[in-house]
C-alpha cells in the first residue's frame, strides 16, 4: 500500500488546511421573475430554467386550490 515517506508536522498540516473553507453559494436573479436563485438550478418561484418552463407552478397552484375546495365542501 502507498505509504507516506515522512511525517507531516502539525504546523504544515494546519497551514495546508487554512485553504479549506466554506464559500457562500452563488446566487443570481431569475431571468423570468427576478427571484434569487442558485446558479444552474430551476427557479423555485416560477419553475423556469434557461428561459424554459421545467415545472409548471401555475398548474400546481391550481391543484392545491382544488384540494382546498374539497375541504370546504365537507363543512
Ligand atoms: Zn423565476
Amino acid at each position: 500500500m502507498a505509504h507516506p515517506k515522512s511525517r507531516i508536522s502539525k504546523q504544515r498540516k494546519r497551514k495546508r488546511r487554512t485553504h479549506y473553507k466554506i464559500e457562500a453559494p452563488h446566487v443570481v436573479s431569475c431571468r423570468n421573475c427576478g427571484n434569487p436563485v442558485q446558479r444552474h438550478r430551476i427557479c423555485d418561484a416560477c419553475g423556469n430554467y434557461r428561459g424554459r418552463t421545467i415545472i409548471n407552478k401555475v398548474e400546481q397552484v391550481e391543484e392545491d386550490f382544488d384540494t382546498i375546495d374539497d375541504v370546504q365542501v365537507e363543512e
